[in-house]
């Protein structure tokens, strides 16, 4: 049981909502409706292009990202970070949080990824330099 720490109604708990019904205040602890594994694969994959800002809602940030290739990667790189410890929000302002798998299974898939991503672009240049 929970109450609006804005006009004190009981709220229902767990939430679907980030805000209170009523009133429209933001939650305690509220998390955006989002889905963290999502946005995750998307930053992962698409996140030069901005695409997981996209899906947050943060379209101005999403455009820039999408003009400067993810800030040439390193902002889409702290994007990742952020997402994997839970920390990035939505366009509202609330963390993505909620999550369709354990949050290791992500952080292990993206090393796995990365791992292979990097073997891909180390072998494709090897045979350049060949
Ligand atoms: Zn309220």
């Amino acid at each position: 049981m929970s109450f609006c720490e804005n006009c004190g109604i009981t709220l229902p708990y767990p939430s679907t909502s980030p805000q209170c019904p009523q009133c429209g205040y933001p939650r305690r602890g509220a998390t955006s409706p989002l889905n963290l594994s999502i946005a995750t694969v998307l930053c992962f994959f698409l996140g030069g292009l901005g695409v997981h800002r996209f899906y947050a809602g943060k379209i101005v940030t999403a455009i820039i990202m999408l003009l400067t290739l993810g800030g040439f990667g390193i902002w889409t790189a702290i994007d990742l970070i952020y997402l994997i410890c839970g920390k990035f929000t939505d366009s509202k302002g609330f963390p993505i949080n909620y999550i369709g798998a354990p949050r290791l299974a992500i952080v292990l898939i993206c090393i796995f990824l990365f791992i292979v991503l990097a073997l891909i672009v180390f072998t494709v240049y090897g045979i350049y330099v060949i």
